[in-house]
């Protein structure tokens, strides 16, 4: 086949579909930054993925499912106009089929209108082609750049504060920026998220959801990870410090002796976001920046008790931390509590979580006033990147059991029991055609089965079976019973 058709979606007044048919021969590969996750891998990412709802699960979190595209003002509004990600990252369109939908509501109102005099129709119709051309757009969707701005808004729209307790809640699912591809930076990337959302903002909520970020690191085999804290102050304190950032930076900037010295992106920040600036990783900069005035020295009453219990929490949690007063995170809508994990093997994409308070948000977003948050997402990809350059990978249970059948008698056996081990939670391969025995012991050492089930004429006769085991070749007869009892304990051995 080297014809393929292609569907073109119009987003003309009437939005016609029209197909095109196309006769090159081409072929298609995934759009840049964008990757397939293939088996065997996929094991591990799904074990990672379950390992970590385990641990969420165990802390009380439960699983919220949220659309993968929003309305673009929500992430304009929750995460920063003047961010990168709403700046430049965000994959924004318009929805054709608003406005479609726009014009039939129009035409539903206009058409009975229609019952009057021709010369009175003919104004009637220029003025309606007009109307119908100011219609507005379609609605701005953007594909998620993160899940935050969605739980807030969920939690917000279902009322959520009228819970009993604090919401608990975690998300699994891929985030879509458009960024330059590189090694452990993609444009579907993956992240499992947690956020807390109610009344209280105690350290001990900041505290526990760091400690189970460890334990699940700790359980997902992700070894050699460092947890930095820093704490960005609230509304108040955060603003007089960065007005004597922007300040310092000012003087920086009109000082010739020093003006140099910050690149194009810091300078341009001094107006936007001057916390940005302490994000900088470019080596010239740094000299600079690490003289500048430090959060820590500036943040009100209220915000240094709050950091100071949170550090209590976590040495009685015994959670290893590193404070780091430059860690200020890249969204708007953190408040007091940052934070970070790096982890190693993974050049200069090391952060593989990211989080924070962000008390605001809920109201900012025209929620209940008062609500609190925290939260983090894990960067899936780069956890999983990490897991494989040290090496920790862990032996995931592949294929069980490939049943290797000769003879027509042999046959409905090998349904029968292939459909008995299934159900006690083996994985089988019961291929569609006969073999011979050499061919089918050589098929399932390539796919890498731990036992070959040979059932031939001999064991049809005597209702037994032969299991070879091929890692080395050890062979055993059993019964049905014996042969499903014996898998069946080797499976839960093997931690399957
Ligand atoms: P970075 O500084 O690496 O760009 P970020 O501050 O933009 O990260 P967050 O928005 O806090 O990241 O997202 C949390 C985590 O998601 C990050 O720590 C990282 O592990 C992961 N992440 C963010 N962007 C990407 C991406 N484009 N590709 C893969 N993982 C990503
Ligand atoms: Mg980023």
């Amino acid at each position: 086949m080297n014809r393929y058709s292609r569907l073109l979606v119009c987003s003309d007044d009437f939005c016609a579909v029209s197909l095109l048919l196309m006769t090159e021969k081409r072929q298609f590969r995934a759009v840049k930054g964008t990757r397939d996750i293939l088996p065997p891998h996929s094991a591990l990412w799904n074990w990672f993925e379950q390992s970590a709802r385990e641990t969420l699960q165990s802390y009380n979190f439960r699983e919220i499912r949220l659309p993968i595209f929003e309305e673009t003002a929500l992430f304009a509004r929750a995460v920063g106009a003047d961010t990168d990600i709403v700046g430049k990252e965000m994959f924004t369109f318009l929805d054709p089929f608003d406005r479609y939908e726009r014009q039939l509501k129009f035409l539903d109102e206009e058409l009975p209108k229609l019952d009057m005099a021709a010369q009175d129709l003919q104004k009637y119709l220029r003025d309606f082609s007009r109307k119908l051309e100011d219609l507005p757009e379609g609605d701005s969707i953007s594909l998620r750049p993160e899940a935050t701005a969605s739980v807030a808004r969920a939690y917000i729209e279902h009322g959520m504060q009228t819970l009993p307790g604090n919401q608990k809640l975690y998300y699994v699912g891929p985030m879509f920026r458009r960024e330059r591809p590189q090694k452990g930076r993609y444009r579907q990337f993956y992240q499992i998220g947690a956020e807390v959302l109610g009344q209280s903002d105690r350290p001990a909520i900041d505290a526990e959801v760091l400690e189970m970020l460890l334990v699940l690191f700790r359980r997902a085999a992700l070894k050699d990870t460092t947890l930095y804290v820093n704490s960005i102050g609230c509304q108040e304190c955060r603003g007089q410090y960065v007005e004597l950032l922007r300040r310092e930076l000012q003087k920086i900037r009109d000082n010739p002796a020093t003006a140099g010295k910050l690149g194009p992106d810091s300078q341009r920040r001094i107006e936007t976001n001057p916390l940005r600036v302490l994000d900088s990783k470019l080596p010239e900069e740094q000299p600079v920046i690490e003289k500048l005035p430090r959060i820590s020295d500036h943040l009100c009453a209220a915000c240094r008790q709050h950091f100071a219990e949170l550090k209590e929490e976590l040495t009685l949690r015994q959670i290893p931390y590193k404070e780091n007063w430059r860690l200020v995170r890249g969204l708007d809508y953190y408040t007091r509590t940052t934070f970070e994990v790096t982890a190693t093997g993974l050049g200069s994409q090391n952060a593989v979580c990211g989080g924070g308070r962000y008390d605001g948000l809920v109201e900012l977003l025209g929620g209940p006033a008062g609500v609190k948050g925290i939260g983090f997402a894990i960067g899936t990809d780069r956890a999983i990147l990490s897991i494989q350059e040290s090496g920790n990978v862990p032996r995931l249970p592949g294929l069980s059991v490939f049943i290797a059948r000769m003879g027509a008698k042999a046959y409905p056996l090998a349904v029968n029991v292939a459909g008995k081990l299934r159900a006690r939670g083996l994985a089988v391969e019961l291929p569609p055609q006969e073999m011979k025995f050499g061919k089918a012991l050589g098929l399932a050492d390539k796919l890498g089965a731990s036992y070959a089930l040979i059932i031939g004429d001999e064991e049809v006769s005597s209702g037994t079976f032969t299991l070879k085991r091929l890692a080395d070749a050890q062979q055993k007869k059993l019964n049905e019973n014996e042969l499903l009892e014996y898998l069946e304990s080797e499976r839960r051995g093997s931690g399957a």
